[in-house]
């Protein structure tokens, strides 16, 4: 990437979205500074349960069914991604388990994804995960050796000389006009401390049990509309009786209740790409696969920035595409 060369790059945002686009462009030797404003604990990367997961997400998720090819081919960036930046790639699978295995089974294969019917439940080896806890801050650590400037400050607006990438989740900004089309989803995520039960995501109806470092992730829910960071304990504990492993007692275990906003578009797709105001571009609206998707969205953010071609999905993701609707 040639074009980017010593050209200064400021970014708004150090979630994952914002973080990879910093290594992206680093990498492609741009002199990035990233606005790296944690001051409202809004980040939905660091409380995301970090499952990298085309197989279900579109199986389960009706707004994600024709996404499949997109987010396989964002998976598969993974692996380079992840050796650059010192995170840990953990290709375990996942497994659904419940009286709709059979019907689960049928819409994996119905996409094309690969998977195994077992007794007790259905088996993918498509879907990957990474522990947030342990990649976010190898992600700030590889940036720190590329010596990418990280200010622990909030882009109020841009600088009308420098590129700037707005990465800046849920948020809307007057100066990234195209941030007006996004809604916000509320997620209540649950951690059990100390728990651990093996490699295998669980998926099962209304949810997921992910391993971590931490202990056993339950999670997580969807409140459209919401973007309070407000734990409520009875949609927590509702989460809990759902999901939690019957040998987990209720009035026995410690748990950790954590809430995100994720940034959602209407097709359920990020925004990727140029503004209508000049030298802004947009790397925002993830959803619920911020974490599939960031070496993508990195990947396409340099590219437009270096001149490049933004390959393949540049029209589908392009910030322009819902001009013309009605904003929320
Ligand atoms: C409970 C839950 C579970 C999830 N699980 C998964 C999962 O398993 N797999 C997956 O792929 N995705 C998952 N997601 C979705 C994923 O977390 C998001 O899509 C992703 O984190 C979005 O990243 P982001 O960088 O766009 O935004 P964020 O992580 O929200 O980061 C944006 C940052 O920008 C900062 N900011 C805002 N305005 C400014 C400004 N003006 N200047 C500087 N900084 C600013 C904010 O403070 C914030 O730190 C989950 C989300 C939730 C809530």
């Amino acid at each position: 990437m040639k074009g980017l060369e010593g050209r200064p790059v400021h970014i708004a945002g150090a979630g994952i979205l914002g973080l990879a686009t910093a290594h992206e462009l680093a990498k492609a030797g741009a002199r990035v500074t990233l606005f790296d404003c944690r001051d409202d604990g809004a980040s939905a990367s660091a409380v995301a349960a970090g499952m990298l997961a085309p197989a279900f997400e579109a199986c389960l998720d009706p707004v994600s069914r024709p996404h499949y090819r997109l987010f396989r081919e964002a998976r598969d960036l993974w692996p380079d991604f992840a050796v650059e930046t010192g995170i840990d790639l953990v290709r375990s699978g996942a497994n659904y388990r419940g009286s709709e295995a059979d019907a689960v089974a049928a819409g994996l294969e119905a996409l094309g994804a690969p998977s195994d019917r077992r007794p007790d439940f259905v088996f993918t080896a498509e879907d990957w995960r990474v522990d947030p806890g342990q990649a976010l801050p190898a992600l700030r650590k590889a940036l720190d050796s590329a010596r990418v400037r990280t200010t622990q400050q909030r882009l109020e607006v841009p600088d009308p000389a420098v590129q700037t990438v707005v990465a800046t989740g849920w948020k809307s900004h007057e100066w990234a006009p195209e941030t007006a089309f996004l809604t916000t989803i509320k997620g209540h995520i649950l951690t059990i401390p100390g728990v651990y039960r093996g490699d295998v995501v669980e998926r099962t109806r209304g949810g997921y049990v992910c391993p971590s470092a931490a202990g056993l992730r339950l999670g997580a829910t969807m409140e459209a509309g919401k973007s309070d960071l407000k734990v409520d304990l009875m949609v927590a504990g509702a989460l809990f009786d759902r999901l939690a492993p019957p040998s987990i007692l209720a009035d026995q275990s410690a748990r950790i209740v954590q809430v995100g906003i994720r940034a959602a578009t209407a097709d359920g797709l990020p925004m990727v790409g140029p503004s209508a105001r000049s030298g802004v571009w947009l790397a925002v609206g993830a959803r619920r696969n911020g974490w599939l998707l960031a070496p993508l969205v990195a990947r396409m953010t340099a590219a437009y920035l270096a001149g490049d071609d933004p390959g393949p999905w540049s029209q589908a993701l392009h910030p322009g595409r819902f001009e013309g609707s009605t904003g929320e």
